[in-house]
Parts: structure tokens; C-alpha cells; sequence
């Protein structure tokens, strides 16, 4: 079969017509439980925390956005965090998971604080040439990684990573939130599992929450469906219904949010108020070349480090008009963070400080807007510091 484009795909995936009415769109199937003709005689929905279709409409099509030519299965959740968590309750207690260092702050939290409870521990890695092989233990179970990182930017080899953790028996989970399946597919590059903050590219409107987990392992996917009934931490019909709406445009969507990255950071690549410019798309990067084996593009998110340090990025953040300061990201609307008091704050200080998250950083999700306006508003936020 001939392939397809990844904006037909979007428009597409999951895009029957309703058999009743030949609604164009799936109807919302807001119900909590399914009439049956006898006892345990049913159509094959029981109950909506087990069974939903319209969240199997939209598990169903970020598994194929994820991985067009191979069958793959989704699993959809209440958040990004339900999602995470329940992939770990795949591991048993005395489990150990190496982790990459740069990590998603929800997560670093999980790891430290509530499984760490239960007998599973994290090491956590630069991921660097020989290094895995170091943190590892004779219980380690699980690898976890997020490329691009975050807040940080910074690339890992999902293939050279995926080789090296199957040798040892490893399940590779990677968090693939900031690409978006758009703008990179880790199930092809050799990941077991790929995770999801829907909440971010992928319904894109910041107005849910939302996560998702895909696998083209059936054993991976039967435990992850037993575990999203036993667990129960499952998204509302409305939520996924929302999401699918806006997996129609998601390929438009991420196209404009590279478009406008690129172009900023081809702008402020010289800037006086700029003390350090991340994003993988630059050629002095030090992630680039694997990122542009890995990736299509290189996504709206841009991390700078800018002069005068909290005050510094203060003002930046409060002279902007067209960059909210707000927590998440990948939205249509383009948002500030400052992960040293916001999304990492809850990372110890000396770690946060030993990675690169300074005080001075603040993260650029780049919006949707028209470019001019938005290279207007930056420049005239740097003035300000
Ligand atoms: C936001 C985010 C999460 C957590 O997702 P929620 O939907 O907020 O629970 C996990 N990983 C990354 C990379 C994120 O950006």
C-alpha cells in the first residue's frame, strides 16, 4: 500500500462513520455502564472504566500515529502522571529502573518519592558512553528515557540506548511528549514502550489532561490494559473525544510550532540578553546529529538562559504580552516557564543546579501565532531585562 502523509493520517486515523447515522464523527459515548440481554450476555462493553469506544477510537489512532506500518496497541489515560504510573506498576517490588537525568519533574517525583516506597529504585544516568552499564543491577528491569528532554533539550540515541538495555533485558519506555509522533517514532527506533502527555501536542489546545501509552508488544499491551481496569486511573469520554478532535490537526499544527522555532532561534542566536540558546535543531547542539537521525523536525520548544539570572528571567516573563507564564506546554498559544522555581522545583536544589537547570532558564513553548508578532514580543521582553 502506498504511504501516506502524516496530515491525511491525522485527518484519517480512526475516522469511520458512525454505523447508526453515518455521523461523519464518532458520537461521545458518555455512559458509565452497557445494558445486557441476559447475564453476561453483552456486546462486548461491560463497564466504562473497563471498556469505552470512543476511548478505543482514540487509542487506536495514537498507536497508528506512533506506527503507521506495524500494528500497535494504545492505552489511554486520565494524565500524562495515570499513564506513567501505571507503566511502572508493570515492575515488581526489588525492581530497579536507570533513569536519564534530565527528566520530566512529575516523574523524577514518582520515582523518588512513591515507588521508592514500594521497593523499586531509580539510578539516574547521563546516559553517556558506558555509563548504563554502570548504574546497572542485577534487578534492573526497565530504562527510561524522554528525548527531547526537558527542560534541557538534550537528545538520546533511542536506537544505541534500545540495543544496549535489550542485550541486558531491559524494557526501554521512552516519554515522547515534546516530539510529539509527529516529529519522531521511538517503537522504529527500537523503544518497547512510548508514553504520552496528551495534555501537550497531541490535544494541543491546553484545555485537558490526558496521557497515553503505546506498544507493539501484545504481552506489554495485555498487562497495561489489566492494569488501566485494575488501576482505574482512565480518561472521561469527553477528554478523549476532545483529543481526537484535535488529532485532525496535529501534523498542521506541529508544522507551525517548528516553523516558528526555527525562525526565532535563528534570530536569537546572537543576542546580547542570551547567555545560553537550546534546541536540538541547531548545528552546535550537542544532541543534533543524532536528532536529525531520529527526528523529522525539531519541534516549538526553545530553552534560554537569560541574563540576570531569576530577576533576569523575571522581567523577561512579565514584559512579554504574547507568552502567559504558565506551567505545560505545546499548546496553540505560546507559554513561558521557569522550570528553577516552577515545573523542577520540586528536584533538589543541588541536582537541579549539578544538570543545567539555572535560575537564569526559561522555556519557550512556541505557539501557533504568526512569527512576526511573536519575534516582536520577544525582542521587546529581552529589552526589558
Ligand atoms: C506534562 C508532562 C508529563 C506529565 O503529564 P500530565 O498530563 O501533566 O500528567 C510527563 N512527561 C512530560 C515530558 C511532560 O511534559
Amino acid at each position: 500500500m502506498k504511504k501516506i502523509g502524516d496530515s491525511t493520517r491525522s485527518v484519517h486515523v480512526s475516522a469511520e462513520p458512525d454505523k447508526y447515522t453515518g455521523s461523519v464523527q464518532m458520537p461521545i459515548y458518555q455512559t458509565s455502564t452497557y445494558v445486557q440481554e441476559d447475564f453476561a450476555i453483552h456486546k462486548g462493553y461491560e463497564y466504562a472504566r473497563t471498556h469505552n469506544p470512543t476511548r478505543a477510537l482514540v487509542e487506536a489512532a495514537i498507536a497508528e500515529l506512533e506506527s503507521p506500518d506495524v500494528p500497535a496497541y494504545g492505552t489511554a489515560f486520565a494524565s500524562g502522571m495515570a499513564a506513567i504510573t501505571t507503566i511502572t506498576q508493570m515492575l515488581e517490588s526489588g525492581s530497579h529502573i536507570i533513569a536519564a537525568s534530565d527528566l520530566y519533574g512529575g516523574t523524577a517525583r514518582l520515582f523518588d518519592q512513591i515507588l521508592s516506597k514500594f521497593g523499586i529504585e531509580t539510578t539516574y544516568s547521563n546516559l553517556n558512553e558506558g555509563e548504563l552499564e554502570k548504574c546497572a543491577t542485577e534487578n534492573t528491569k526497565m530504562l527510561w528515557l524522554e528525548s527531547p528532554t526537558n527542560p534541557l533539550l538534550e537528545i538520546h540515541d533511542i536506537e544505541k540506548l534500545s540495543n544496549i538495555a535489550h542485550k541486558n533485558g531491559w524494557i526501554v519506555v521512552v516519554d515522547n511528549t515534546f516530539a510529539s509522533p509527529i516529529l519522531q517514532r521511538p517503537l522504529e527506533h527500537g523503544a518497547d514502550i512510548v508514553v504520552h502527555s496528551t495534555t501537550k501536542y497531541i490535544a494541543g489546545h491546553s484545555d485537558l489532561i490526558g496521557g497515553c501509552v503505546i506498544t507493539r508488544n501484545r504481552e506489554i499491551d495485555e498487562q497495561l490494559k489489566f492494569l488501566q481496569n485494575a488501576l482505574g486511573a482512565v480518561p472521561s469520554p469527553m477528554d478523549c473525544f476532545l483529543t481526537l478532535r484535535s488529532i485532525r490537526t496535529l501534523a498542521i499544527r506541529v508544522e507551525r510550532h517548528c516553523d516558528n522555532a526555527e525562525k526565532l532561534v535563528k534570530k536569537l542566536s546572537q543576542h546580547p540578553k542570551i547567555t545560553r540558546l537550546l534546541y536540538p535543531g541547531l548545528k552546535t547542539h550537542n544532541g543534533h546529529d543524532i536528532a536529525k537521525k531520529q527526528m523529522q523536525r525539531y519541534g516549538g520548544m526553545i530553552s534560554i538562559e537569560v541574563i540576570g539570572g531569576e530577576q533576569g528571567a523575571r522581567k523577561f516573563a512579565s514584559a512579554s504580552k504574547l507568552f502567559a507564564t504558565a506551567e505545560s506546554l505545546g499548546g496553540v498559544e505560546s507559554l513561558i516557564n521557569h522550570p528553577w522555581s516552577m515545573t523542577h522545583a520540586a528536584i533538589p536544589k543541588k541536582r537541579r543546579e549539578s544538570i543545567g537547570i539555572t535560575p537564569g532558564l526559561v522555556r519557550l513553548s512556541v505557539g501557533i501565532e504568526d512569527f512576526e508578532d511573536l519575534w516582536d514580543d520577544i525582542v521587546n521582553a529581552l529589552e526589558c531585562i
